[in-house]
């Protein structure tokens, strides 16, 4: 038998010095660390200040007997793992008094002791203690790795919905990015159907952008883009508002829960809002600052009959909404930009 890696120390227990010796000079060919005592309470001193895999407890003692001994053991976790090998006198028809010990990790030797036996039981501890070590070191080992894996899934988790709200933001806005748009359009659509409720929608296109570039550069050209999303954001109160960047110099705000005349309100407000940053715009046509053309429109969205209600129609509905405020906002172009124009869904003017 080989305990490779650590030696493995024994605790000998016998009040005869005689004793003591004899088991420790049966011992010596295993190749372990042997520690003795005299008595069970110096046993148990012993057993609480160092690591041992195994013990000799001799059963006859004086003051504390092997049983007392081993009962003590158990009732410390430090020393209840601890396998025991009594040591006794008795005769075999005696063995009873071990019954209440049969746990696994208690054996007895008959004096006068057979030095194989003593030594192969001893081995069969031994090996018991070795495993048991490993197993608690790969226990160990295991639990750092499981360690080290939450911590990636973790990390991967908070990396994964950065990614997701990346894919959602316009990089140089920070505002929601037109995929986003079409989730929370095709959202509010659905609850103002379930609701009965109006909504709005505010096409927003800043006034001869193409000249600012080429005026101050295309540098200039973003800052000022950041510039009219964050004006564009102060004109809009209510959380359920959602105001994206929908391409180029094009904003797009979604009001729910919006009728017309409040939705003239807001888009009077973002155009206000963008304009009183005083934003200078030297070739622009129509002011000396940056300005923004609105087209609004508001729609009751309807719930379509069961036989019309596919696919491809319900996805139109909002599409055509969202074509109509397109034409407000052209035609709040045509009619001499920095203003908001309202289409009615007949494309009227309203
Ligand atoms: P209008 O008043 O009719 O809206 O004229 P406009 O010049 O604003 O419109 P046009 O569509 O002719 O030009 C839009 C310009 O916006 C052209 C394009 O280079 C510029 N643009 C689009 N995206 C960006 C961007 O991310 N950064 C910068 N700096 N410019 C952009
Ligand atoms: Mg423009
Ligand atoms: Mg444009």
């Amino acid at each position: 038998m080989n305990i490779e890696t650590t030696t493995a120390r024994i605790l000998l227990v016998d009040d005869q010095t005689a004793n003591l010796t004899s088991l420790a000079g049966i011992l010596k060919p295993l190749q372990v660390e042997v520690d003795t005592a005299r008595s069970g309470p110096e046993a148990l001193a012993k057993l609480l200040r160092a690591e041992y895999a195994l013990v000799f407890l001799d059963v006859q003692m004086p003051e504390m007997d092997g049983f007392e001994v081993a009962e003590l053991m158990r009732g410390s976790m430090k020393t209840r793992d601890i396998p025991i090998i009594f040591v006794t006198a008795l005769n075999t028809e005696q063995k009873y008094v071990f019954r209440g010990y049969e746990t696994g990790a208690v054996d007895y030797l008959f004096k006068p002791l057979e030095p194989i036996i003593v030594r192969s039981k001893a081995n069969v501890f031994l090996q018991l203690a070795e495993k048991n070590r490993q197993l608690a070191a790969k226990n160990r080992e295991l639990d750092k790795i499981v360690g080290e894996l939450t911590e990636t899934r973790d990390a991967l988790r908070v990396a994964n919905r950065q990614l997701a709200d990346m894919a959602l933001r316009d990089g140089l806005t920070g505002l929601a990015n037109r995929r986003r748009f079409d989730q929370v359009l095709s959202g509010e659509w659905t609850r103002a159907i379930r609701d009965g409720s109006e909504l709005s929608l505010a096409m927003i296109d800043i006034d001869y952008f193409k000249l600012y570039n080429d005026a101050y550069g295309h540098q200039q050209g973003d800052v000022c883009l950041r510039r009219v999303a964050r004006a564009l954001e102060n004109a809009l109160k209510r959380s359920t508002d959602l105001l994206a960047r929908y391409g180029g110099e094009e904003f797009v705000a979604i009001m729910p829960l919006t009728d017309r005349e409040g939705a003239r309100a807001i888009g009077e407000a973002l155009r206000f809002q963008v304009e009183d940053m005083g934003l200078v715009h030297r070739m622009s046509l129509i002011a000396d600052v940056v300005t923004v053309s609105i087209g609004l429109t508001t729609i009751r969205p309807q719930s379509l009959s069961i036989a019309s209600a596919d696919a491809t129609y319900v996805g139109q509905a909002p599409a055509r909404f969202v074509a109509t405020a397109d034409s407000a906002l052209y035609q709040a172009k045509e009619n001499g930009r920095n203003r908001v124009v309202i289409l009615d869904s007949r494309m009227e003017e309203v």
